[in-house]
């Protein structure tokens, strides 16, 4: 795979201007379709048990199925952050950074508490969470 984010990003936009559906494309329309695709990956585990959904993702149907949920969540990702102006790359690796600051390694690894809850850092090791 050697598409960009610039070329999936180019790829939806033409795709739309084909058939004039930019007029549709409000900011607010984007963040609402971004969710409701999101939701629909969420149908897919509705009523089954994690055994249940393991095997629905290891299933060649059940996984092409996801896979089409999780194109239209990063479809409407690109098309809102194209519309927003936003750097989708520069954002997650500034997220990463903030993230990194929240949960350092020596008070967060194996731990899924939310950073404000978890320890803090040894004294010399201390950095400053950002609340
Ligand atoms: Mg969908």
């Amino acid at each position: 795979m050697t598409q960009t984010l610039a070329d999936l990003t180019r790829a939806l936009l033409d795709f739309r201007d084909e058939r004039n559906w930019a007029q549709f494309h409000r900011l607010k329309d984007l963040m609402l379709s971004l969710s409701l695709e999101a939701a629909e990956v969420l149908e897919l585990a509705q009523w089954k048990r994690d055994e249940e959904l393991e095997a629905f993702a290891a299933d060649p149907e059940g996984r092409a199925l996801l896979a089409d949920e999780c194109a239209d969540v990063f479809a409407y990702l690109l098309l809102l952050a194209d519309r927003a102006g936003i750097d989708l790359t520069e954002a997650l690796l500034l997220k990463l950074a903030k993230n990194a600051e929240k949960y350092p390694v020596a008070t967060s690894y194996g731990r899924s508490d939310k950073y404000s809850r978890l320890p803090e850092l040894p004294v010399g090791k201390a950095k400053r969470r950002e609340r």
